[in-house]
């Protein structure tokens, strides 16, 4: 296809881990050189008989890491991850070499609690800007954290979805300046989780006064289902966060059928 080779990379699968029959992380060598901030995205595609689909994918791995890393979820009758998930190591797909997104860490309003949000693969962003984060702190020298602090919630039908619960609940307990929190929403169907209860949005209040945050003090970001970013927005709003200060990356549009369902 005309201009493809210009703007994508080969990139080849390196690792695929599983977590269910429609949940994974990719590890990606992107080929080439890919330059991108915490929080941003990539935009990853399949040609099939000349025909090229693309999605954006957010970057879960940190840019301290060769290769990216992406937290996918399965869309059964999606155009692309249908495609995608019959990938395996060793082969590739196409990568935009341009990363895109605004999601940033906001280091520049003055507010140094960071509020972090998401539902299941919405997760990704956070992993990113915590992976790096946590990197500065260990090398000596590096100005951050700083006086920042995250705190991040994170939501799912079940404690399987978490995908990188293991990875934050060690840094959580290292880090004195991160807190991690996941919720599961169908309690019934987990009887083994011990853990918190409910959608993430319905914790949103409860967390926010057990870590003491305040809207002058705290940006918010919200990222995954665009049901739970409407919800959390709200109640943020309500408890008198201004719109600057709430940060939004929704992952796709609801269709009026399936209003319903965000961790
Ligand atoms: C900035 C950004 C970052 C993103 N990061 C990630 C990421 O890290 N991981 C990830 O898995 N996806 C991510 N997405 C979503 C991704 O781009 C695709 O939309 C998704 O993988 C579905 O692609 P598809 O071609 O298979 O389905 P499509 O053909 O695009 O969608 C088919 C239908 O399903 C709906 N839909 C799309 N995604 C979902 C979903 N997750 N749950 C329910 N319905 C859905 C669509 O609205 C559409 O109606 C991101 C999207 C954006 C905009």
């Amino acid at each position: 296809m005309a201009g493809a080779a210009e703007k994508h990379y080969r990139a080849r699968i390196v690792d695929r881990r599983d977590f269910s029959k429609d949940l994974c992380v990719l590890r990606v060598d992107p080929g080439g050189p890919f330059e991108y901030r915490a929080g941003q995205y990539a935009t990853l595609g399949l040609e099939h008989d000349g025909v090229r689909i693309e999605r954006a994918y957010s970057i879960a791995s940190s840019p301290y890491e060769d290769v990216l890393e992406f937290f996918v979820e399965l869309v059964p009758h999606g155009d692309l991850t249908p495609a995608l998930f019959q990938l395996n190591a060793g082969d590739t797909v196409l990568c935009r070499k341009i990363a895109k997104g605004r999601f940033l860490l906001d280091l520049r309003s003055g507010r140094t609690n960071h509020l972090l949000i998401s539902t299941v693969t919405g997760v990704a962003p956070f992993v990113s800007y915590v992976r790096t984060v946590y990197r500065d702190w260990k090398s000596r020298g590096n100005p951050m954290p700083g006086e920042n602090r995250f705190f991040c919630l994170q939501g799912a039908s079940y404690s399987f979805e978490f995908g990188y619960r293991e990875e934050l609940e060690r840094y959580a307990s290292d880090a004195p300046w991160f807190k991690y929190i996941p919720t599961v929403s169908r309690p019934r169907e987990n009887v083994e989780w011990t853990g918190e209860t409910g959608r993430a949005d319905d914790l949103l209040r409860k967390y926010a006064e057990v870590w003491g945050l305040r809207p002058d003090t705290t940006t918010a970001y919200l990222c995954g289902h665009p049901k739970m970013i409407e919800k959390s927005r709200g109640i943020l709003e309500r408890a008198g966060w201004k719109k600057d200060a709430v940060l939004e990356e929704a992952f796709f549009q609801v269709a009026s059928k399936q209003a319903g369902g965000a961790a």
